[in-house]
């Protein structure tokens, strides 16, 4: 029936063993998340993002960065 112990019932803290405990937390251990190099301007991204650098996704130019700065900008102006 394999080891059921804290998934049908509670289990006092004090009855888990620190093997126990750790076979549980095997798999609890925060990943890297994934970085990928622009093709176009070789700025560290996100896979199937837009270039937050150059604006760029699939070779094709999706935000235009330059004008966006110039918003921002006019904004603090
Ligand atoms: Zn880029």
């Amino acid at each position: 029936m394999g080891d059921l112990r804290g998934k049908l019932m509670a289990v006092p803290k004090s009855k888990i063993s620190k093997s126990k405990r750790g076979m549980r937390r095997a798999h609890a251990s925060l990943k890297c998340e994934t970085i990928n190099e622009c093709p176009n301007c070789g700025e560290i991204r996100r896979p199937h993002h837009v270039c937050p650098a150059c604006g760029f996704y699939n070779a094709m130019e999706i935000v235009n960065i330059s004008e966006q700065e110039q918003e921002i900008e006019e904004d603090v102006a």
